[in-house]
């Protein structure tokens, strides 16, 4: 077997031992000689794997007692729908913080639910920052504030997590979730799609704070109620269960590499070699202010545009996958996430190195 190092955005890397794992255990499940897909979801097996992985995830992520952990369905999309929903009881603001791409999507899907006060936004530097604390204008009577600690897109990372008084705060981790130590208490609500840090696509965890369950607007399908989910186990219907099995055992593996901090140091490391060698370069360039750039998601230009699509098809053959920035701002971009091994980002950095030597 040759595995690629794989930079992929989401579909992204899974740990190679996880595969061999569902691999192995794939037709036949702890000897029970059927596989996970094709369990019921309420048998004693499934729901005995459903519910380790929840407490690996509490673990892993300190979540406290009064939270609830939610397997959703829908991606990280659905959500921006069902958090207006869900969420707004009886008020008709939310704040939004605006730093790329992922936040305009949320904020356009909350207004079709209600008046949105965009609370700060980095349009003017290009969204290559993200705005500080004294910079947010926020409403008294907001029925949350949403942000993304992490634009996938631009490689925007918030250095500080906003302080909102009682205002419930909700964040969309998908691309950063279980990349460092998050304390869940700040939190109202933290959502991830799964295909990035977590497992495959399918699933898109929730954790919400449990008083802020129970208040969704008339009319919001049974589905998309957070209390439905939680009052049901996230089980009101058959939930993806490969995919929640294959999370489980992403969660074991971190648990197995010594956690989230252990996991934070190796990403700071991968980080700031792969910053490191682009400032120096002279070749590559990142836009972002040195404060918010990415540990996980790190786009770059290279110094002739004319030369991107050589880049790509040399370092695919040099078994370096997924190298090209989202189709909406091109460049390149390489996600970093936890599952890509310090080996592969030393390899890129390596072909990077011997690229601009060519065609400098
Ligand atoms: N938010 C962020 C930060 C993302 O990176 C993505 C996907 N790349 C989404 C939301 C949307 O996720 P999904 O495709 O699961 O709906």
């Amino acid at each position: 077997m040759t595995r690629a190092f794989n930079f992929c955005a989401g579909p992204a890397a899974l740990p190679t031992t996880v595969l061999e794992r569902a691999q192995q255990e794939m037709a036949d499940w702890h000897g029970k000689g059927l596989s996970i897909m094709e369990m019921s979801h309420r048998s004693k097996e499934f729901v005995s794997v459903a519910e380790k992985a929840e407490q690996d995830l509490r673990d892993l992520m300190q979540i406290p007692g009064n939270y609830k952990v939610l397997f959703m369905q829908g991606g990280a999309s659905s959500q921006f729908a069902m958090i207006p929903m869900n969420l707004l009881r009886g008020k008709s603001k939310a704040d939004y913080i605006n730093t790329g791409q992922w936040s305009k999507k949320a904020i356009a899907e909350a207004k079709r639910y209600c008046d949105v006060n965009i609370a700060a936004t980095a349009e003017g530097s290009g969204f290559c920052s993200a705005p500080a604390q004294n910079e947010l204008n926020l409403s008294a009577d907001a029925a949350y504030v949403h942000y993304c600690p992490n634009e996938t897109i631009g490689g925007v990372k918030f250095d500080y997590i906003p302080e909102t008084g009682d205002v419930p705060l909700v964040a969309d981790f998908s691309s950063s979730i279980l990349s460092e130590e998050v304390d869940v208490s700040k939190f109202g609500m933290i959502y991830a799609g799964a295909q990035k840090n977590i497992g495959p696509a399918g699933l898109c965890v929730v954790i919400i704070r449990e008083d802020l369950l129970g208040e969704a607007i008339d009319g919001t399908p049974t589905m998309f109620s957070y209390k439905v989910a939680a009052d049901n186990a996230s089980m009101y219907n058959t939930p993806p269960s490969y995919s929640w099995y294959l999370a489980g055992l992403v969660f074991e593996w971190l648990k197995e590499q010594g956690g989230v901090a252990a996991m934070a140091e190796i990403n700071q490391r991968k980080a700031k070699k792969l910053y490191d060698y682009i400032d120096g370069s002279g070749f590559y360039a990142n836009p972002v202010a040195k404060n918010n750039r990415s540990i996980m998601n790190v786009p770059f230009t290279l110094k002739d545009d004319a030369l991107d699509k050589t880049f790509l098809a040399e370092s695919e053959a040099a078994g370096l996958l997924n190298l090209a920035g989202h189709r909406s701002v091109g460049g390149m971009r390489a996600s970093i996430y936890n599952a890509v091994p310090e080996a592969g980002v030393d390899a890129l950095i390596e072909f990077m190195a011997e690229f601009a030597e060519k065609n400098s």
